[in-house]
């Protein structure tokens, strides 16, 4: 029924008009909004978070529409890991990301180069909306890691603001450059290849780069997602935890290991399509308000 609605609701956003079915979902959680959230852009109040909510885990709605009961915050620093930005207080997120975090670190930490890894944004505290930057990372499972090779893992607090990633692109992502190596590939296999993922976002030309060079099982490269960015980190999304019913995941990816895809997407780098001159302009967007994520988020706001 929540997979039906989210397909009736992703149609309705295509066409650009709302459905019934979304609409009333709206009203429903409009009339529960405390008169101090209306009007109010849902990314202020969850800004304005400091801490997660004293409730047990669950993460609610979707990946660019929900929220986070009960996040735990990435520890600073582990035996693998650092977070980074830590200004930006973005390593929050469901226990189990903590959890992949930790092992998917420990792996990397085995590979020559790599003392662990560095850790981007996951979510807020109480996840939702953000006042820049991402639409998903709502929910507490999604990870930005950086592919910059950690040589330290005692970066301090000001270091791991000043530091920046790098970039393993060439040719506006239809390629990889010369700071991509075979550590890339075994760690994004070994994220790919954890029952707790559902699709990892990096840039094209990484994704060919993998195709052309994995000889051994392709199966993981099915949840490998040729994107636009993520060229200076990739982009880890986890599953919704098993039995959180307000929890909605994305369809999976579709069968395949997706690399004749991955190469359209190069080639429309290379020799771009001419663009539709009778598209229709993207609309602006719309903020989030309170009334548009699921009614529980109102509660994960309010709870101490
Ligand atoms: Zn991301």
């Amino acid at each position: 029924m929540v997979r039906l609605f989210l397909i009736l609701s992703a149609a309705a956003f295509l066409v650009g008009c709302k459905s019934e079915t979304e609409s009333q979902a709206r009203v429903s959680t409009q009339a529960a909004v405390p008169a101090s959230m209306k009007g109010v852009e849902a990314r202020q109040l969850f800004g304005a978070k400091a801490q997660g909510s004293r409730q047990s885990a669950v993460p609610y709605g979707s990946y660019s529409k929900g929220c986070l009961a009960g996040g735990v915050q990435l520890p600073e620093s582990g035996p693998t890991w650092q977070a980074m930005r830590l200004s930006r207080n973005r390593n929050w997120g469901y226990p189990q990301t903590v959890d992949f975090i930790r092992d998917l670190s420990s792996f990397a930490a085995t590979q020559p180069g790599w003392k662990g890894l560095y850790i981007g944004d996951i979510s807020q505290p109480r996840g939702g909306p953000m006042l820049s930057g991402h639409r998903s990372h709502q929910l507490g499972l999604d990870i930005d890691i950086w592919m910059l090779p950690p040589q330290r893992l005692n970066l301090s607090t000001k270091e791991r603001e000043s530091i920046s990633s790098i970039s393993m692109r060439k040719n506006k992502g239809a390629y990889v450059n010369s700071n991509w190596t075979r550590q890339h590939h075994e760690i994004l296999k070994a994220a790919a290849s954890d029952p707790r993922v559902a699709r990892i976002f990096v840039f094209p030309g990484a994704k060919v780069q993998m195709c052309n060079d994995e000889k051994g099982n392709r199966a993981w490269l099915r949840k490998i997602r040729p994107w636009w960015g993520h060229h200076y980190h990739f982009h880890v999304r986890l599953n919704c935890p098993k039995g959180a019913k307000g929890c909605v995941d994305q369809n999976p990816p579709p069968a395949g290991d997706g690399c004749k895809d991955a190469e359209k997407w190069v080639q429309d780098i290379l020799f771009p399509p001419p663009s539709d001159p009778n598209a229709p302009k993207p609309k602006p967007r719309r903020e989030l308000q309170m009334a548009d994520l699921p009614r529980q988020c109102i509660n994960v706001l309010q709870s101490p």
